[in-house]
């Protein structure tokens, strides 16, 4: 009897340590043997997709123009994992070094992830906006966003895969969110996935927006004055819950693997329902007895 004990109690200690390997490979692997550019990777949104990226087994490149913050999140990634290069992305030179420079350290690129943003002055009348200060904010969230899809295209043709990814926003669907230059680059930048999508399909390329209501990271501490709650619930449908980089960072992780596989053209709202919301309902009773 006290050998058949030991020899379950081998084998129940076999089986977990299998279930354990299998829980982590499922959870910690969606991303293995993957190689990731990721735009404005220095900070806030795309400094949490690099993490959960790395950590799903992916090669990441990080592209910012914030090279100390860019070099100390690849510093606490392994370095075998991530890398910086420094890269604007409305200069065209520049995103196109960054994709080679990701094809040639780790020989392909299968994930684009078009992040990089600003979010311009808050001048909610148009009278108050000048020219030069749309251009700047479309240049940025546009023609980065157009760059970015351009070069990686370039690389993914010819490997008859990939996933890009452009960060566009709640303000890519509704009006009123944030400057008219913002909900202006943040629409573009659906309609430029679309078309992409569109194009690329026929190489197996696929072509997504994620896109967040508010979190709390410098771009939008800076314009809405937030502390790190967020909003704490005020503007937000989804109540007793707080959206973080993070959270944003997962639906990125699920267009950028397999498990999205037939998903492109696509706009995944991490909002909580914010852009459902119709205020002129008044309570939702009201609404469903219609
Ligand atoms: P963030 O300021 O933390 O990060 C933006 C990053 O982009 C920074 O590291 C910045 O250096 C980089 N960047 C800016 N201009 C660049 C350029 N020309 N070239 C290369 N890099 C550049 O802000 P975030 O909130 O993480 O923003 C990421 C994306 O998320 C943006 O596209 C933004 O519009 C979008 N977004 C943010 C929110 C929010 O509430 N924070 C909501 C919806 C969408």
């Amino acid at each position: 009897a006290p050998s058949f004990i030991l020899i379950s109690g081998i084998q129940a200690s076999i089986y977990l340590w299998q279930v354990f390997l299998k829980s982590q490979l499922l959870l910690e692997g969606m991303l293995n043997g993957k190689v990731a550019l990721i735009t404005g990777g220095a900070s806030g949104i795309g400094e949490s997709t690099a993490r959960l990226f790395s950590r799903h087994g992916a090669k990441v490149v990080i592209a910012d123009i914030q090279d100390n913050l860019g070099l100390s999140v690849c510093k606490d990634l392994s370095p075998t994992s991530a890398s910086f290069v420094h890269c604007d992305v409305t200069n065209e030179k520049e995103v196109e070094n960054a994709v080679n420079l990701a094809v040639a350290t780790h020989g392909k690129l299968d994930i684009m992830f078009n992040n990089a943003g600003i979010a311009g002055e808050a001048k909610p009348h148009i009278l108050d906006n000048d020219k030069t200060e749309f251009e700047r904010v479309l240049n940025v969230n546009v023609v980065g966003a157009f760059l970015g899809t351009k070069h990686a295209a370039r690389v993914m043709i010819p490997a008859g895969n990939g996933s890009i990814i452009t960060t566009a926003s709640v303000c890519s669907t509704v009006g009123g969110g944030a400057s008219h230059a913002y909900t202006s680059s943040k629409h573009a930048v659906v309609g430029l996935a679309r078309n992409a999508a569109v194009e690329l399909g026929k190489y197996g390329i696929r072509v997504n927006c994620v896109s967040p209501y508010l979190v709390a990271t410098p771009l939008a501490k800076d314009l809405f004055k937030l502390d790190d709650d967020g909003v704490s619930g005020v503007y937000s449908n989804l109540k007793g819950k707080v959206l973080n980089a993070e959270d944003v960072a997962e639906a990125a992780l699920y267009l950028a693997g397999d498990e999205s596989k037939y998903v492109s053209g696509h706009n995944l709202l991490v909002d909580g329902g914010f852009t459902v919301v119709n205020p002129s309902f008044g309570s939702l009773g009201v609404a469903l007895m219609i």
